[in-house]
Parts: structure tokens; C-alpha cells; sequence
């Protein structure tokens, strides 16, 4: 009999992590690789931040914190909150984890109760139906396709709504389209859930800042105030912040719904680390000019891959409002054949072929619960991304 418990063939292993971990693999045993499948911004973290913990470390700020945050952190995010999106949250309404997917992940588990309902818009980000399934939740999938800009429609939002569905979550700019909702379609999307009371919304921001062309970014609880009392407003500095390996996540929410959240972490991991902590005061408190900065880079990027990708025969690509991520369709490739005459019917035969003719690592497509797409992260040095454009061209044009 298996060690393992039943619990645990519910859920597998995240797809993402999965083939960024094959990409470094692969490179590290010499063959040339280009991964794009990794969500995480190629920038070096700041230098301030980067003092401010070795500042913490010099201070003996190396010990256990309270469970969900520092206060010093804790009012760090009151001011962000207040400061960039107009929302009142006091430190007993913030908590603090080990990343945003650890915030997430605790409000899921101190919420879930067996059968209850998450109303999850696909594509979506793999985590979410796992983390709802391993919290003995049901995952409830509202197909958002590309000519809806890949966004959920209010009417879509409400038939998925049962008596049972205990949260819905958006994710905006999304992962892994980076299509973004605003403040209009935020508002109506509200109005479908003022008319379900018991209906909870999880905000994922985290690609907040990561948007581009005059794009104002928007947040439900604040769109819709008479939300707020419901709404967990979900953030961390991995993303614009280029802190992906610091761990540092927290969120804004109703009193009780934050501490049943601690309840859990306390339980797990305790604090997140405390020299992040004082590193991400400084990420949120300090100079932000290096946001821009990044942006118009991305922007350039993103633009890069739109153009390249759309000279690929059988892909299509849309061209996002933010994040990092565009997700082509690979539609027109499907019922091709590889020059070694095997036959690609799925986004995971592309990704895979991808990998194996021209080294370029993709996430494919039904890992977010939307296909036939592939998702590129274009988080990478600019030369990079072009030959790796190039390569996939190529790949393209062999299939026949
Ligand atoms: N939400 C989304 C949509 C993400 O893409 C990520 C990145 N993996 C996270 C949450 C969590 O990021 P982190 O744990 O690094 O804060
Ligand atoms: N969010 C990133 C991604 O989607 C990081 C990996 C993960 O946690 O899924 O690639």
C-alpha cells in the first residue's frame, strides 16, 4: 500500500514549475534551451531592497515574527493599499505569507468546507483548482474564450453561481492570458454579485502594476465598496518588485476570514521569512520609478512576441493588456505532422515539440484550462526572446 495519502491523487504537481524545472534541467546538462515557462520577471531585485535586508540581518532582525506580519510591514501594506487603490484595511485586516500562493492557498483551506463551490474563469492560473481540490472544495470552471478577450461575462458569472459557491476568483491582469478587466467590466461583474450575498470574491492582483498602453489597473473592493466586506484583495512583491525568490505575499480582507488564515499558517510554516519582511517594507515604502522603468521594457516585449508570433503559420496571438504572459492559439497547427511524421493533436504534443525540435520550453494550454493555446512568458532578456521567436517560427513552418 502507498505512503501516500488518498487526498493527495486529487491534485498533481504544478504544470508551470513542472517545465521550468525541465528547462533548467535540460540546460544544465548542456543542451541548448530557451525557457519560457517560467512566471518570474528576469530583473535583479532592486539595490534598495536588497539593502534594506541586509540592513535587517545587521539589526538581528533573524528571528520568528508574529505569524501573519511584522507591524511594520503590516502598516508598509495599509499605505499601498490606501495609497494606490483607495482601500481602508487595518493591520488586523492584513495578513502576510510566504507569497501570494501561500495567502491564497490559507484563505482557501480556512474557508473550504467539503463540497463547497469556487467559481474558478478559464484559463486560469494552475494553482487554483488544486488548491481547491486539495481543501475538499469543488472547482467550478466558466469557459472565458478568446473572443471575449479570454474575460468573464456577468451572464456567465451567474449561472455558475449555485447555492453552494462559496468564493469566485479573478485574476487581473490574468495569468496566463494577461487580458485585464476594467473598472466598467469590473463593475458589472459586482452587480452580479450583489445579487448573490453569500458569494465571496478572492481578488488576485498580483500582476497589478505589470500593465501596459495607459491601462488603469482596478480592483473589485474597490469599483465596488458594498464588496468589501466579502472581498480578500490578494498581492505580493514577487511580480513587480522582481522579489520572486523572497517569498513575500499578504492580502487585505475582513477580520475574521484574516485571522482564520493565521490560524493556518501557524500551523504550517509560521512566519514568512523575517529578513523579506524588512525587504519588502522598502519594496513597498521606497522608490517606484523602477516600475515604469521595467514596463516599457515588457511593453516592448510583449509587442516583440505579438508581431513574431503572429508570422508563425497555424498560431495566432492576442495581444494582452498586462502581466507577462501572451497565449497564443496553436489552433492551426493541430493535425500536423512533425518532419519525423509524428502527428500533433494536442497544445502538449506543441509544447513538447517545441522543446524537443527547437529547445524552446512553452507551458501548454490545457494546464490553464483553456486550449488549443500555449502560454509564452516573455520575461526575458529581449535577444533571448527574439531568437526564441525565431525558433518557434521555424518549428512552425517544418510542420506539415
Ligand atoms: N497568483 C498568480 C496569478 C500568479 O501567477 C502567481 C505566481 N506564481 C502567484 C499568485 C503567486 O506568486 P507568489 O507566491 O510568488 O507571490
Ligand atoms: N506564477 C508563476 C507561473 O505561473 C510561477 C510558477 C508558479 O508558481 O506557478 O509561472
Amino acid at each position: 500500500m502507498s505512503i501516500v495519502a488518498k487526498s493527495l491523487s486529487r491534485i498533481k504537481p504544478s504544470p508551470t514549475i513542472a517545465v521550468t524545472d525541465l528547462a533548467r534541467r535540460l540546460k544544465a546538462e548542456g543542451r541548448d534551451i530557451i525557457g519560457l515557462g517560467a512566471g518570474e520577471p528576469d530583473f535583479d531585485t532592486p539595490d534598495h531592497i536588497k539593502e534594506a535586508a541586509i540592513a535587517a540581518i545587521r539589526r538581528g532582525e533573524t528571528k520568528y515574527t508574529n505569524v501573519d506580519g511584522t507591524p511594520e510591514l503590516k502598516a508598509a501594506i495599509a499605505r499601498k493599499f490606501k495609497r494606490e487603490n483607495g482601500l481602508d484595511y487595518s493591520p488586523q485586516q492584513i495578513t502576510v505569507g510566504a507569497g501570494g500562493k501561500q495567502v491564497l492557498y490559507n484563505a482557501l483551506m480556512a474557508t473550504l468546507d467539503p463540497g463547497d463551490e469556487v467559481v474558478i474563469p478559464a484559463p486560469y492560473w494552475v494553482s487554483y483548482p488544486d488548491m481547491v481540490l486539495l481543501a475538499g472544495g469543488v472547482p467550478v470552471f466558466v469557459p472565458c474564450p478568446e473572443n471575449r478577450g479570454f474575460k468573464l461575462r456577468p451572464e456567465d458569472l451567474d449561472a455558475a453561481i449555485t447555492p453552494r459557491t462559496k468564493w469566485v476568483i479573478l485574476c487581473s491582469p490574468s495569468n496566463p492570458t494577461g487580458a485585464a478587466y476594467t473598472r466598467a467590466e469590473l463593475a458589472e461583474l459586482a452587480e452580479v454579485l450583489l445579487r448573490h450575498p453569500h458569494v465571496w470574491v478572492m481578488s488576485d492582483d498580483i500582476y497589478e502594476h505589470l500593465v501596459y498602453d495607459d491601462f488603469e489597473f482596478a480592483t473589485i473592493a474597490q469599483v465596488e465598496p458594498r464588496l468589501y466586506p466579502r472581498t480578500l484583495t490578494v498581492n505580493g512583491v514577487s511580480k513587480a518588485y522582481c522579489m520572486t525568490g523572497w517569498r513575500i505575499g499578504y492580502a487585505g480582507g475582513p477580520a475574521e476570514l484574516v485571522k482564520a488564515m493565521a490560524v493556518v499558517q501557524s500551523q504550517s510554516t509560521s512566519n514568512p521569512c523575517s529578513i523579506s519582511q524588512a525587504a519588502a517594507v522598502a519594496a513597498l515604502d521606497g522608490d517606484q520609478s523602477f516600475i515604469a522603468r521595467n514596463n516599457a521594457i515588457f511593453k516592448e516585449r510583449r509587442d516583440l512576441v505579438v508581431r513574431e508570433l503572429n508570422r508563425a503559420p497555424g498560431l495566432r496571438c492576442a495581444k494582452p493588456e498586462g502581466a507577462f504572459y501572451v497565449y497564443p492559439s496553436c489552433a492551426g497547427v493541430i493535425g500536423k505532422r512533425t518532419p519525423e511524421g509524428r502527428a500533433i493533436e494536442t497544445s502538449e504534443d506543441f509544447a513538447r515539440y517545441l522543446l524537443e525540435s527547437v529547445g524552446v520550453a512553452v507551458v501548454h494550454g490545457s494546464a490553464f484550462g483553456l486550449d488549443p493555446y500555449f502560454r509564452i512568458s516573455y520575461a526575458t532578456a529581449t535577444p533571448v526572446l527574439e531568437e526564441a521567436c525565431r525558433r518557434i517560427v521555424r518549428a512552425c513552418e517544418a510542420l506539415r
